[in-house]
């Protein structure tokens, strides 16, 4: 796959005597499109400016959020239980200190790379800048598929990656967190690690940790919850009722498994849910729980029996029919090739970045709504700062009053982005956009450049 998106991304190489200049100029709009469709940075860029051109945003200030601040690329060599000496390369980027110290997940996966490290840190921008949360952009990763490790491989991968970052990340600097196969164990690793190279516990240093070493109730559902908000915002806006509607779920980890297993317990009807090894469907409805425990003791939700369930693979998954679709598992999900075939009337993004931006005019001309990741999934910084709170104060909250206020900042935020997409005429991804970003701007123009 990895391989697959850098030959997207390569030079085309024209044998410039077969072929006329103008050939060679539609070939270089050709490959431009191919790499702002599947280039998750070139995408985040693309999102800046049509939504600079619609607020008429500085033409300085453009540019200046089209770049990073700073990415950092370490090596990361693991002594392997075997013997051998395997070097892994991690990632750690930060977009925008601008509103405060950067924030955002590090995901371990093998398909990981700069770019895309980029663009998560740019939308973790977005997203606390729309949230209003004093905090910036960051994201980390690193090229390891965590399944093929043992438990102290990838403990040991964890504490280096944290030895290697060390000085760009801090309570006050940059806060990483939990996002595509990392969890609260490996958040504390790094608080530990951190911790032994600072003399004293740093509970703040990350967020998404367990409950006993600093963490908060309900930091783990905290997305799912928090896309339970916003859809349950956006059907009392257009009077649907979400108990009739059938929802579909691409992917099932922690983000795609939680929201099926709310609205399942909500009385909702999810039809269909996949993972990387394929997916399940049948009309009536799918057992979540059953699921959810299946996939808990065997990672993955294949080789699941039951007879009234259908096979599907993880593409049709996306083009099921059903009411709102939930794609909930990596970027880059539903594109030019299959957006004609979406068949919902809601897209909830579960994921960052699921939606290219060709895909998102063609949704927009099918009248599709597409609720943006910016703000369908940002209950998970959101409960990320609140623990970032209850760490500086050392008081922590019970989950009604993390629930509360989770639902407070979300159903505020919803309300701002529907109303300027209303005003505006635009869709609720820019306006979600429009919001953040002339935000950011501000705090760009007040603070200066420095020197
Ligand atoms: N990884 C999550 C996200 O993409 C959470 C980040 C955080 O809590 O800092 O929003």
């Amino acid at each position: 796959m990895l391989e697959d998106k850098k030959k997207d991304q390569a030079k085309i190489v024209y044998p410039e005597a077969l072929i006329t200049t103008d050939q060679i100029e539609v070939s270089r709009i050709v490959e431009k499109e191919i790499l702002i469709e599947t280039n998750p940075f070139e995408m985040a860029k693309k999102q800046i400016d049509i939504v600079a051109e619609k607020i008429g945003l500085d033409p300085n200030i453009r540019e200046y959020l089209k770049r990073v601040e700073r990415s950092l690329i370490v090596s990361i060599p693991i002594m392997m239980d075997n013997g051998s000496l395997k070097i892994f390369e991690g990632y750690r980027v930060h977009h925008s200190t601008v509103r405060g110290p950067g924030k955002g997940g590090i995901r371990y996966s093998p398909d990981v790379y700069l770019d895309e490290i980029k663009a998560l840190a740019t939308w973790m921008t977005f997203k606390c800048s729309l949230l209003n949360l004093p905090l910036g952009g960051a994201k980390g990763g690193v090229c390891v598929d965590p399944r093929k490790l043992s438990e102290g491989e990838l403990e040991r991968l964890t504490r280096r990656y944290t030895a290697e970052i060390i000085n760009v990340i801090g309570p006050d600097i940059d806060i990483p967190a939990p996002d595509i196969n990392t969890g609260p164990q490996i958040m504390a690793w790094i608080m530990d690690t951190y911790s032994m190279h600072k003399g004293r516990a740093i509970p703040g240093v990350v967020t998404g940790k367990p409950i006993e070493i600093g963490g908060s109730v309900g930091r783990e559902t905290a997305t799912g919850m928090g896309l339970f908000y916003v859809l349950e915002a956006l059907c009392n806006k257009i009077n649907i009722d979400l108990k009739t509607q059938n929802i579909v779920v691409q992917g099932f980890g922690n983000v795609g498994g939680n929201i099926a297993n709310i609205l399942h317990e909500k009385g909702c009807n999810i039809i269909a849910v996949s993972d990387i090894t394929g997916g399940l469907y049948a009309k009536s409805g799918l057992n979540i729980k059953e699921l959810l425990e299946w996939r808990d003791r065997n990672n993955y939700l294949k080789d699941f029996q039951n007879k009234n369930y259908k096979f599907i693979t993880n593409e049709d998954i996306l083009t099921i029919k059903c009411d709102i679709l939930i794609p909930a598992a990596i970027e880059n999900q539903i594109t030019q090739s299959n957006a004609y075939n979406i068949n919902c009337k809601i897209i909830l993004e579960g994921a960052n970045g699921p939606t290219t931006p060709k895909a998102d005019g063609i949704l927009k001309k099918r009248g599709i709504i597409v609720v943006p990741d910016i703000l369908a999934n940002a209950g998970g910084v959101c409960v990320s700062y609140f623990e970032y709170i209850q760490d500086i104060h050392s008081y922590f909250w019970n989950l009604n009053r993390i629930n509360q206020e989770l639902e407070n900042i979300l159903v505020e935020a919803f309300e701002d982005v529907y109303s300027l997409s209303k005003e505006k005429f635009v869709t609720l991804r820019t306006a979600a956009y429009m919001i953040a970003i002339l935000k950011l701007a501000k705090a760009i123009e007040l603070r200066g450049i420095f020197p």
